[in-house]
């Protein structure tokens, strides 16, 4: 008995079993309701397939589908090969190439061979064996090949694009190839489930088919890619369709146009256009936020779009980023009709990417003493990024935008209650703006950084102990700490938003950095007469500007609040008769403070109603002879059954009520 492997199982306990024993002999030990469960092993820390046996002793963790993450990716996974595998049977002469996985599924990119790319009417076919093979709980098997063994094999099953990879791999390397019957293997690390079964045939679906260069480059063959969503059951599946569904309806593209907000033109890749009703959006917002700084003591400063080169080499940027900053010659025209000279000794200049150093630079005007700490310097900063033309989307993703920046400079022993402070004002900032729900992570240190350890472990202990103060480090508070994924400088506190469609954004943000004033020289004078430095904190509570306007519009549907509404209430004739009473009540309205038009058109009042609902036009005050004889209008609210007639009092009150921003009420 003492070959036994010792099983060491996460609640500590040890199971004694015999040499080639497996993961799924342990999960069947425990119960056939963990065997059932189980898509795959941690071993040692390493993620393997349940039915590969243990090498010795081991530490074991079962990856079930309810628990972990990486469930959802090894059925993702799985799937991807099983559509593999099918396609093949299906269509003999097609090659397989690759099998990544994407956000909400997979995707596997065939050479199609003669009958031409895929097109969607394939998919049905392909789907219904996917789910006859599912039933059948075939078992995909593990072996270990050489390189030539696999590059034998691949070449003799008319494989070049699998072969062409097989022999860029090391000679010498053991490489995996998983086996399902007798006539198809494919070449990958794993893992996988241990048989198709573990699939549910009910909560996948092949989406759509597109175009794809072999490794992504466009001299190479043009390969005909299968798209699919998998979920770990049909309820979650069908949320996710009904979830794409939503989304394509509240497009901010979309509804950007319909109500006429702002557009986008080549002539700027990446710069809105912004049109007088979405820029009424952006005006609200903005004084929203600056009343918010105002009162929680930020002092708000503007600074330069352009600034020579060197000062981004000081701080760094030059060196980590230029590749994403747009520069500029520092030059004038001469006079003498020369040409351009250069007008400073510069050179070069370029455009802001980020507002940090700047605010530095006001920073060190003048000297500081601990006692004018902390400094809050906020910037409604609007920078430049050089991102390229396939990364643009709509306004979420653009290379001109507007951040709500501030730094706060502070001493170590103010920091802890900064941070708290900003927690508790984005938390009432996104409650106001129609938020409920958002979670909060710590980016932890990443492998390459600045700084000393010290300095990380003071910084990350500070972010913990203030959101602890706050009492939002907590599961209900999606708090989560995430190794690794902090900024080269600095960790950093993320603020993920749930929108009404359940997706999340990252928005707010706050890291604590101690690197860049040390780059750029900026000190206070302490109790102690000594020069210190001043830890910087770089916040935001927004992101920009434009990505948020672009999640507002989609959360709400573009049915704003009527506070950001950019146009509040239209007056809508039914008869001509009423022109002149119409008149009367836009006067008034506008006299409010209400954001009002009229509509006099000579147009049926359904199809008034109509247009203004597609424009989201939040309340329609419908007036025809019989309301200018009495005083009232009939009030429409949008997406409202009935409406209501209401003396034109009580209509412009109730307004100006639902009308005031949510902090002035
Ligand atoms: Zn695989
Ligand atoms: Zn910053």
């Amino acid at each position: 008995m003492t070959d036994m492997f010792k099983i060491t199982l996460p609640d500590g306990s040890v199971r004694e079993m015999p040499p080639g024993s497996t993961p799924a002999d342990v999960a069947a030990a425990i119960g056939p309701g963990l065997a059932k469960a189980a898509l795959a092993a941690r071993v040692d820390g390493e993620l393997r397939d349940m039915a590969r046996p243990f090498e010795g002793n081991a530490a074991l963790a079962l990856v079930t589908s309810r628990k972990n993450p990486e469930g959802l990716e090894l059925i993702r996974h799985y799937a991807a090969h099983i559509v593999a595998s099918l396609v093949q049977r299906l269509y003999p002469g097609t090659q397989v190439t690759i099998v990544p996985s994407t956000d909400d599924g997979f995707y596997y990119d065939f050479a199609p061979g003669a009958r031409g790319p895929f097109t969607d009417e394939d998919l049905p076919a392909i789907e219904a064996k996917m789910r006859e093979l599912i039933g059948a709980d075939k078992p995909l098997t593990r072996e270990v090949w050489t390189r030539d063994q696999l590059v034998g094999w691949f070449d003799s099953h008319g494989e070049s694009f699998k072969s062409e990879w097989a022999k860029e791999l090391p000679a010498d390397e053991e490489l995996t190839i998983y086996r399902s019957g007798e006539d198809w293997l494919d070449m990958c690390r794993g893992p996988h489930l241990a048989s198709t079964g573990k699939l549910d045939p009910q909560a996948f679906k092949l989406t759509r088919v597109s175009g794809a260069y072999w490794r992504g480059d466009q001299r190479n063959a043009m390969l005909s890619r299968i798209y699919g969503t998998g979920w770990l059951n049909k309820k979650q599946l069908d949320e996710h369709l009904h979830r794409l569904e939503e989304a394509g309806k509240r497009d901010h593209r979309k509804l950007g146009q319909e109500m006429d907000l702002f557009h986008l033109d080549p002539v700027a890749h990446g710069s809105v256009f912004w049109h007088p009703k979405g820029y009424l959006i952006w005006r609200q917002l903005e004084a929203y936020v600056r009343r918010q700084l105002d009162a929680a003591g930020y002092e708000e400063v503007k600074s330069p779009q352009l600034m020579d080169v060197r000062q981004w080499e000081k701080s760094g940027h030059w060196g980590k980023y230029s590749e994403n900053m747009f520069a500029v010659p520092d030059e004038v025209p001469d006079a003498e009709g020369e040409g351009p000279v250069i007008s400073g000794d510069a050179g070069m200049m370029a455009l802001k990417p980020m507002n940090c150093p700047a605010h530095i630079l006001i920073f060190k005007q003048g000297i500081k003493s601990y006692r004018d700490l902390p400094l809050r310097l906020a910037e409604f900063g609007c920078c430049h990024r050089n991102e390229p033309h396939g990364a643009l989307h709509g306004i979420m993703r653009v290379r001109q935008f507007t951040q709500d920046d501030a730094h706060i400079f502070c001493r170590e022993d103010q920091l802890v209650d900064e941070v708290r402070q900003f927690c508790d004002l984005l938390d009432k900032m996104y409650r106001e703006l129609g938020f409920e729900q958002y979670a909060i992570k710590l980016a932890l240190r990443p492998e390459k950084r600045f700084g000393s350890e010290e300095m990380w472990d003071w910084a990350e202990q500070s972010l913990r102990d203030a959101v602890a103060a706050t009492g939002r480090n907590t599961p209900e508070w999606g708090w989560e700490e995430l190794p690794g994924e902090g900024a080269f400088y600095a960790p950093k506190l993320e603020f993920h938003l749930t929108d009404a469609i359940g997706r999340t954004w990252q928005v707010g943000t706050l890291q604590t950095d101690t690197v860049l004033p040390d780059r750029l020289d900026a000190s206070y004078i302490g109790e102690d007469g000594e020069k210190h430095r001043p830890v910087m904190l770089h916040r935001a509570i927004l992101g920009t500007f434009e990505r948020f306007i672009g999640i507002l519009i989609e959360h709400y549907a573009g049915k704003l609040p009527l506070w950001l509404a950019p146009v509040q209430a239209v007056v809508a004739t039914i008869v001509s008769d009423a022109d002149d009473y119409a008149g009367e009540v836009l006067a008034k309205l506008q006299a409010a403070g209400i954001r009002a038009e009229a509509d006099l058109r000579n147009e049926k009042i359904n199809y008034k109603v109509r247009e203004h609902s597609l424009q989201k036009v939040p309340q329609l005050l419908v007036v025809g002879k019989r309301e200018a004889d009495e005083g009232t209008v009939a009030v429409r609210t949008l997406g409202a059954e009935h409406q209501k007639v209401m003396p034109l009092d009580e209509a412009i009150a109730m307004l100006r009520a639902e009308a005031t921003p949510p902090d002035l009420r």
